[in-house]
């Protein structure tokens, strides 16, 4: 690795928002680790950003398994030694009706990903990105995690009534964004929270109506905010999102 190179780690990059974020950020010569549970799926993903050109590189990591963060924090120390930018983007969407129905294995499961997952990797990887001179977190959350928007009886998601997990797991990463933002404020690392929008990948049967491309830019910002930046934001394509 060339001294002024960054080393980038993007969970759940095999495909959707994730592998477009792990494409933008290796287009800008960042060298990318492609966070993948599957090795099968992570390899095709990499197998693909290389034939771009691309520098990225499959490592083997399910954000729910502790065993697979820590062997994946051995790995990028071995190899590298620090860690510059790390993307939580690996996200799960599993109950689709509303919150009566929803089972409880799949309100935990959901837990178990979208926050306990972001924190166990988050936590695990903290002294690899202490070693970065300006390392930047990125949470990737959602606009249906925001307490205010859904609070609002004129906000565009009243009297929503499904997806109480994943919305309540994306809210409870807001806090978690907050919470390291301000532990970390004063060591330079920067720790924002970022909502693509409503983006066309397996998650919502391509039903949304915006493009990996679009989802992934602000992301792609974040994880590459200069030092003058924000920390302990949410934020989209058009700004600051209420939390
Ligand atoms: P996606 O296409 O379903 O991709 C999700 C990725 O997360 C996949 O690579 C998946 O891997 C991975 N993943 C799930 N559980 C994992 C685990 N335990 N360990 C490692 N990887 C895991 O969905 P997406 O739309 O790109 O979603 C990416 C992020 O954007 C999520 O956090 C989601 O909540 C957020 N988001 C999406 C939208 C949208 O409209 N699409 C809107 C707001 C926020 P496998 O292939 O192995 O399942």
């Amino acid at each position: 690795m060339k001294p002024d190179e960054s080393i980038a780690l993007v969970t759940g990059a095999n495909k959707g928002i994730g592998k477009e974020i792990a494409r933008q950020l290796a287009g800008k010569g960042v060298i990318v680790l492609v966070g993948a549970r599957d090795p099968t799926r992570g390899k095709q993903a990499v197998a693909d950003l290389r034939s771009k050109a691309l520098p990225v590189q499959f490592l083997p990591l399910d954000v729910a398994d502790q065993q697979s963060v820590d062997q994946a924090v051995s790995d990028i120390e071995s190899q590298y030694g620090r860690l510059d930018i790390l993307v939580n983007n690996a996200g799960i969407a599993v109950d689709w009706g509303p919150p009566s129905e929803a089972e409880i294995d799949a309100v935990r499961s959901t837990y178990e990903t979208n926050v306990f997952g972001v924190f166990r990797v988050t936590k695990a990887m903290l002294p690899l990105l202490r070693k970065s001179k300006a390392a930047r977190i990125v949470n990737v959350s959602s606009a249906l995690g925001s307490v205010t928007l859904t609070a609002d009886p004129n906000g565009p998601f009243r009297g929503r009534s499904m997806l109480m997990a994943y919305c309540s797991s994306k809210s409870a990463l807001n806090m978690l964004t907050l919470q390291f933002a301000g532990e970390l404020a004063s060591s330079g690392i920067k720790v924002n929270a970022v909502t693509p929008g409503y983006v066309a990948t397996d998650m919502n049967q391509h039903q949304g109506t915006r493009t990996v491309e679009q989802g992934a830019a602000t992301p792609v910002r974040l994880a590459l905010l200069p030092d003058d930046g924000p920390t302990g934001g949410f934020f989209s394509d058009e700004g600051v999102v209420p939390w």
